[in-house]
């Protein structure tokens, strides 16, 4: 079989992997880059394409020359199959492009994410609806290929590898990973019953050189964070991406050993809420210390969507402005730019500390102004409080020494080179575009 890296080579985000034999083409994930292919120095911002034609896009480098995927672009035979691995926007966000008739391959649980998402945030999944749901270890056929879908411990929630077969070779792409999560048991298991016979190992490498940046566990932070707020007799806001659903557990988690309420905004309580897990931290599964938070700005959007629902049920259990007043400090609460409106009226403690909870080099972006002069103006302390959702180098070696691959070819890393420091001679380096036979 011939594999190509499209994208992501030699950079974190936009994958999209091409692999075909003679009959079949498939494709793995086709994420929007966080670099803008325009000019490597710049932050791809997807506004910036909002105007573009679709051959634009594939001009200037920003979609990736993949014939047969997009809609009403080339006659060639479409392609068999899209496989994502996982619902973030690195892996899935130029979706909306495709052909109608190329049908999507993800898991049930990203479904359900990049259902809430195309609620709530700008960016579309799109209007595709050919979707198939992988199970775990349940091979599919897909033409030419056999695919077995593993799930894995990420901070995506659903986030699936894929053993893939075919002409008697096997590529196991990894999809992010981690092995420090809340779900660190699907992590062990593969490295206990792994797929034998492994021929290419095409492994996310985020941290390869970011071996300076410690990890806790989920636990770890949990309790970290616990011992935090103690020292905080204010507020505590909780800035972090709403998809996280680990995260969001840890701070469930910690307020409720913190003797506090924990208040969801309405975006992550329907996230919550529709992935129907009795262990998730949702009002309507009992959880009676937790309430939600209704913000102008959402429940406009969901007007807009047609989902006034989406909020009106969450009546029963909304935190009212003169009700987070009397509850002073006793609080976690998300925070975000567009609910300082209801933030304020009720008042913000003095003593209140925001804890960041996401990779800290997006504080040097001007995104996080907001927050900064929000948490300057109350006199907020911001605390750091997150844990990579990718795996250390200690859990690549783990792998590689479990599936015992012929050869690496690192794909979602800044420093590809550096692979070989710890896998020596196996580390095929490619570049993107260029054809590999398997
Ligand atoms: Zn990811």
């Amino acid at each position: 079989m011939i594999l190509r890296i499209h994208r992501g080579t030699k950079e974190i985000g936009g994958n999209c992997v091409e692999l075909c034999t003679e009959q079949t083409r498939i494709i793995l994930d086709l994420g929007m880059p966080l670099v803008d292919p325009r000019d490597k120095t710049k932050k791809f911002e997807s506004f910036s394409v909002r105007r573009m034609t679709l051959p634009q896009m594939l001009d200037a480098g920003i979609l990736p020359a993949v014939k047969g995927l997009y809609e009403g672009h080339d006659d060639t035979k479409p392609v068999d199959a899209l496989l994502l691995s996982h619902p973030h926007q690195d892996h899935y966000g130029f979706c909306k492009y495709i052909r109608k008739d190329v049908p999507v391959y993800l898991s049930q649980d990203a479904n359900l994410m990049l259902g809430v998402s195309d609620v709530f945030l700008p960016t579309q999944f799109g209007v595709h609806d050919k979707r198939e749901f992988f199970q775990d270890r349940i091979p599919v056929q897909i033409g030419d290929f056999k695919v077995t879908p593993y799930l894995m411990d990420h901070s995506g929630y659903g986030a699936m590898a894929f053993l893939i077969e075919a002409d008697g070779k096997k590529i196991f792409y990894t999809g992010d990973f981690r092995g420090h999560g809340r779900k660190s048991a699907l992590f062990d298991k593969l490295l206990r019953l792994p797929p034998s016979g492994v021929d290419v190992l095409l492994m996310e490498g985020t941290m390869v050189d970011r071996t300076e940046e410690g990890v806790d566990t989920e636990q770890e932070l949990e309790t970290k964070i616990v011992k935090e707020a103690r020292k905080y007799p204010g507020m505590k806001l909780i800035q972090c991406s709403g998809q996280n659903i680990d995260r969001v557990v840890t701070f469930y988690r910690a307020a409720k050993r913190s003797g506090a309420i924990f208040v969801m905004d309405l975006y992550v309580a329907n996230v919550i809420h529709a992935l129907e897990r009795k262990s998730l931290p949702d009002p309507f599964n009992g959880f009676k210390d937790v309430q939600v938070l209704f913000t102008k700005h959402f429940m406009k959007r969901l007007e807009q969507k047609n989902r006034p629902d989406w909020y009106k049920r969450w009546r029963p259990y909304e935190m009212r402005a003169s009700a987070l007043k009397r509850a002073g400090g006793n609080v976690f609460i998300f925070y975000r730019e567009n609910s300082e409106p209801e933030l304020e009226p009720a008042g913000v403690p003095s003593g209140s500390v925001l804890f960041y909870s996401q990779w800290k080099g997006y504080m040097l972006e001007p995104s996080f102004r907001p927050t900064e002069v929000f948490c300057k103006k109350h006199d907020i302390a911001i605390v750091e409080a997150h844990t990579s959702g990718h795996a250390v180098v200690d859990d690549l070696v783990r792998l590689e020494k479990a599936l015992k691959p012929v050869k690496i070819i690192p794909i979602h890393s800044n420093s590809p080179e550096k692979y070989r420091k710890y896998f020596g001679d196996k580390v095929d380096c490619l570049h993107d575009g260029e054809l590999r036979e398997v």
